[in-house]
């Protein structure tokens, strides 16, 4: 399956609030702060696997909040609802789906214990609030920890589940000491700002901040009152900037263009990666069936782009011919470039992360 969608030109909107897991993002780049709106939600088409695998399972922890889900007969209903509702090719592009599914119960299973055993210390009550917004007292930062343990109406500790890796692959590496306990800077970044949220509400920090891995395991998240106490600057930071104009506020490097959802739009990018896997894009000058059913994009530069067995009818690929078009993700399909075949410049196969996007002018 290959999405194709149409977007314009990206619109620019200062953002009212970021919630904890978007901010260390657009810290990076404050200009997709400015891109992160509504206007723009086409250039989401095409999210990786993990990613709306991460979404699905926070519309289940939502259901779980809700009390939808009380037992695992719940759970099988409101996964398969999501899951059919939304994005039906999931199962089949995410690898060990079903490990997923059943680490999900597994964890949500130990939450809904929980929440039915009463404080085990006598006089005092304990709280687990899931998926609850927390507005801070300024309003610039709205966020739903997945879980906020609350003793005597107050913060001990929060959780949040991950379906990706925690830990830093490149910098335990770098430190070379056999450790592999380097927490993700965004995951830290983020429990510092969901600590920070708990503080502004309920007056005082959570004792604890734990990451929980899709297998269950907990990892808890280092802090000090002084890593909290900057988490103010760092916002005061992120908000003045987006008065800047937004040459000034675009910081493009290989790392943070490579992920982000607007680059197909966005003037400033870095798509210089050295990778095998690239994005490319053009106007379309030929679209053509294989008797294979693969189909080839050739586009007016000489690039070529095979959608191996595509489900979008050939149809709707035909209309691309004059388009212009920008397909994510791309895999060169001849590491050798004297393979590629005479007349081409480069050949491309399309991944399962590739989306194509019709750009429009206005
Ligand atoms: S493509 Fe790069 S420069 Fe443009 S908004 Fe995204 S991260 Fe920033």
């Amino acid at each position: 399956m290959i999405e194709v969608k149409e977007v314009y030109p990206l619109v620019e909107k200062i953002p009212g609030y970021l919630s904890p897991s978007t901010f260390n993002w657009v810290a990076a780049c404050p200009l997709r702060g400015l891109y992160a709106n509504n206007d723009n939600s086409a250039y989401l088409a095409g999210l990786f696997p993990a990613a709306r695998l991460g979404i699905l399972v926070h519309k289940v922890y939502e259901d779980f909040s809700d009390k939808l889900i009380n037992n695992e007969e719940e759970f099988l209903t409101r996964w398969a609802f999501h899951a059919s509702n939304g994005d039906q090719f999931l199962k089949y592009d995410v690898d060990n789906y079903g490990v997923f599914l059943s680490n999900t119960w597994q964890n949500l299973q130990r939450s809904i214990q929980r929440r039915s055993v009463p404080g085990r210390v006598t006089g005092q009550s304990f709280k687990v609030l899931t998926e609850e917004t927390l507005t801070s007292g300024c309003g610039r930062i709205i966020g739903k920890p997945d879980l906020l343990i609350l003793k005597n109406e107050k913060p001990v500790e929060i959780r949040d589940y991950k379906t990706g890796g925690i830990f830093d692959a490149e910098a335990n590496a770098e430190l070379d000491n056999g450790s592999d306990n380097v927490i993700k800077k965004a995951y830290q970044q983020q429990m510092h700002l969901y600590a920070w949220l708990a503080n502004s509400i309920y007056g005082n920090y959570p004792g604890k901040l734990t990451l929980i891995s899709f297998d269950g395991v907990p990892v808890f998240v280092p802090f000090t009152e002084i890593d909290l106490a900057v988490v103010n600057q760092k916002i005061d930071h992120v908000f003045g900037a987006f008065n800047q104009p937004p040459s000034t506020l675009a910081n493009p490097s290989v790392e943070n263009c490579r992920f982000c959802n607007y680059r197909a739009g966005c003037p400033f990018k870095d798509v210089s990666s050295p990778a095998t896997v690239k994005d490319l894009g053009g106007i379309v000058k030929d679209v053509r069936k294989y008797p294979s059913g693969n189909i080839a994009l050739t586009l007016e530069n000489s690039d070529r782009l095979l959608i191996d067995r595509p489900t979008t009818p050939i149809d709707d690929l035909g209309n691309l011919v004059g388009k212009l078009i920008y397909v994510t993700f791309a895999r060169l399909f001849y590491q050798d470039p004297t393979k590629i075949p005479v007349g081409l410049t480069n050949f491309y196969v399309v991944t399962k992360s590739s989306f194509i996007l019709i750009k429009n002018d206005n």
